[in-house]
């Protein structure tokens, strides 16, 4: 088999149902908060894993590009690190305070 258009092996949404779902693609595609990377696939990473307590909390979450998701499971970008960007975001202050305490 031959395979002539790799790039839709990265999309998973098929080219001809990109149009209609356009809008779906627009809200999945954000800025990575580790990397800067602008408009690119992320995926929320659960700081502390659901398995070791962490919740489905804004301070607990974080979107990641591909390349800093991997990094954030491997242990190379330390749950610390990723911590501090969530304690950035200033308008959620407060509850990440709440989260603290
Ligand atoms: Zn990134
Ligand atoms: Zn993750």
């Amino acid at each position: 088999m031959i395979v002539t258009d790799l790039s839709n092996s990265f999309n998973p949404v098929p080219k001809n149902e990109r149009k209609k779902n356009k809008k779906l693609i627009d809200d999945k595609k954000h800025d990575c908060e580790y990397c800067g990377k602008k408009n690119c696939w992320t995926n929320k990473h659960h700081i502390k894993s659901k398995g070791s307590g962490g919740d489905d909390i804004e301070e607990n979450l974080i979107e990641l590009c591909g390349a800093c998701h991997v990094k954030a499971h491997s242990g190379e970008i330390s749950k610390q690190e990723l911590l501090k960007i969530v304690k950035r975001r200033k308008r959620k202050w407060k509850h990440f305070l709440r989260f603290l305490l």
